[in-house]
């Protein structure tokens, strides 16, 4: 089972969930947790794990050699993206723009774009007892996450496809990152607090994940603060709130010192089985 685990906004506890999580299955069981959030991932921030696996992730792009060029413009004309213009003289390729489509290297009458590999940044893998935890991270001023994010994804699938479960930990936000994250999961836990910041972008993303008809569950941290709009909200469009998660001085004590929190508040523990047990029971009992 795949279960994703976003937010419609950073700094909702996203993380804290899916290390927590993470470690607490990998007490009896394997289980992988894919740090998703590519432009900055942190949850291994939260493990003293140990590298097992490393390599670069390329994307592929056009490199113009310009003995052949006739600068005839096909190219340019092509390139959907804007990501190969002429200027005087030159063909000039914007790697950050390029979605790797190969169309005008294809089409290229002179053979004048033959196609490189261009380094965009590394995938790493690392172990601690049962926990497989795998991240990519973009290296700076590569924009393009949704590659690395299928890719990591597809690591994961292929070298633990006999593990049960696997944890996307999703980029903030509703954007393309997230709509590649969320796309096969089988179950999407939406982390929330009840706010009128939360709401808004809780709304936005239960849009997004909707798109994709996943089957949803939210949790409200930092529950006691704000209002009830929140837990209204989710009753209005029928979906289960799994946990309530306490605003707790000391929760975020331990997430700034880097420490797993349910180890050391056994009422977390309860609520994180809890939310494991609810996420089967909605899976396998059809709701
Ligand atoms: S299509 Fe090929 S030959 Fe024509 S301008 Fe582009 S690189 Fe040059
Ligand atoms: S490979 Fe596709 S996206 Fe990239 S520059 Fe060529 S036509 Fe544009």
């Amino acid at each position: 089972m795949k279960i994703a685990i976003a937010s419609g906004k950073g700094g909702t506890g996203k993380t804290t969930l899916s290390t927590n999580l993470a470690a607490l299955i990998a007490e009896s069981e394997e289980v992988v947790l894919a740090d998703l959030d590519v432009e900055e991932p942190n949850s291994g921030l939260f493990f003293k794990a140990e590298t097992v696996h490393e390599e670069i992730n390329v994307k592929a792009i056009p490199y113009w050699d310009e003995s052949k060029c006739t600068l005839c413009g096909i190219c340019a004309r092509v390139c959907n993206f804007h990501a190969i213009i002429r200027l005087g003289p030159s063909i000039v390729v914007f790697p950050e723009l390029c979605h790797s489509c190969y169309a005008c290297s294809e089409l290229c009458p002179e053979a004048a774009l033959p196609i490189i590999q261009k380094r965009t940044g590394i995938l790493s893998e690392f172990q601690t007892g049962n926990l497989h935890f795998i991240e990519s991270r973009l290296d700076i001023g590569e924009e393009q996450a949704v590659p690395a994010i299928a890719k990591t994804k597809k690591f994961a699938a292929q070298k633990y496809s006999g593990v049960r479960i696997t944890l996307f930990d999703s980029p903030p936000g509703t954007s393309c990152p997230v709509m590649e994250t969320v796309r096969d999961a089988d179950f999407v836990l939406l982390v929330t607090e009840p706010t009128p910041f939360g709401l808004h972008d809780l709304s936005l993303a239960v849009d997004t994940v909707r798109v994709f008809e996943k089957t949803i569950g939210v949790v409200i941290n930092r529950y006691g603060t704000g209002n009830d709009d929140v837990a209204e909200y989710c009753r209005r469009e029928q979906i289960p709130v799994l946990a309530r998660i306490p605003d707790s001085r000391r929760i975020a004590e331990l997430y700034s010192a880097g420490k797993l929190i349910y180890k050391e508040i056994p009422e977390i523990r309860n609520i994180l089985e809890g939310i494991l047990d609810a996420i089967t029971e909605i899976t396998e009992g059809g709701g």
